[in-house]
């Protein structure tokens, strides 16, 4: 059988392995495994979330609201933008691949730092685009912004904090990234872990209502990290309504089921479990870099 010959370049994604699989692998309890393979929150499932996805089980016969009202309600409510601004994603896995078909077709190119995100690649090579990467780890704004001039790509991927390096952007850097791009230029912004950076230091903080008055960025957020939501899928963008309208037409009806919907209603309430999370994390990080120091990682 022949396949569009694009799909001769593309690897599959590899998921992290599940907790089942390892069980079997290594013989272990499995209350003994903690999944991160996948980024996962390690605190587990918010229990006020769990509660109201039962309490949704009995409406599996009704398709979802497609117009996803409380869930923009309540992510208007978070970042202060008009609900014109958002489109949600089964995962903001699904908004990429929204803007990739949107934006690319054969000929066209992306440009994403050296390791990042492995869909964006992916989603780029399924519509025949190319891939450019910047020669450093880190994102780096001279980097890119010789390659922006360089390759005229048609989407520029900004991963802050960056998946799998750790590496964050300071608002300042993006701003520069964002102020040299073409007007043709999609900007994305995948702030999946900016919970965590900003955190750390306000200076990694970008706000999606910040990039709304250039008409050529996306802001991406998920509910799969900092909210506990890996399962559920459920994921966002923000950008102006030009962009926003765009994307639309590249989104299936009912994208989202309805205990999704409920489930990131419900997380979106939950306060405290995203302080914990925060906090764990921060915890965590001292540990980490001091053992790197002490093994000398760079
Ligand atoms: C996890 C992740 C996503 C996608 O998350 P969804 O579960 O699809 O919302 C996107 N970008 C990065 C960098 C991620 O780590």
């Amino acid at each position: 059988m022949k396949f569009n010959k694009f799909l001769d370049d593309i690897k599959v994604y590899e998921a992290g392995k599940p907790i089942e699989l390892v069980v079997r692998e290594f013989g272990v309890n499995p209350e003994d495994v903690v999944k991160l393979a996948s980024n996962e929150n390690p605190i587990g499932t918010s229990p006020s979330v769990a509660k109201v996805i039962c309490e949704h089980a009995t409406k599996a016969h009704l398709y979802p609201d497609d117009s996803m009202f409380e869930l923009k309600s309540a992510l208007v409510k978070k970042y202060d933008v008009d609900e014109s601004n958002i489109i949600i994603g089964a995962g903001s896995d699904q908004i990429l691949e929204f803007i990739s078909r949107a934006k690319l077709t054969e000929g066209s190119s992306v440009l994403m730092s050296r390791v990042t995100f492995a869909m964006y690649e992916i989603y780029a090579r399924q519509v025949g685009a190319e891939v450019i990467r910047t020669p450093s780890y880190e994102h780096k704004v001279d980097e890119f912004l010789s390659a922006m001039k360089e390759h005229k790509p048609d989407i520029v991927y900004v991963c802050t904090p960056n998946n799998p390096t750790g590496d964050a952007t300071t608002k300042e850097d993006v701003l520069s990234i964002i102020e040299a791009a073409l007007k043709d230029t999609i900007l994305v912004v995948d702030g999946s872990y900016m919970e965590y950076a900003v955190a750390k230091d306000e200076r990694y903080r970008i706000d999606p209502k910040d990039t709304l008055g250039f008409d050529n960025v996306i802001y991406l957020g998920t509910f799969s990290k900092a909210y506990g939501l890996g399962g559920m899928r459920v994921g966002y963008g923000i950008a102006n309504e030009s962009v926003i309208n765009a994307l639309y037409k590249m989104r299936p009806p009912f994208n989202i089921t309805s205990l999704s919907l409920a489930a990131a209603i419900e997380a979106c309430k939950d306060d405290k479990f995203i302080d914990d999370s925060i906090s764990l994390h921060q915890e965590q990080i001292v540990r980490y870099e001091t053992f790197a120091k002490e093994n000398s990682f760079e």
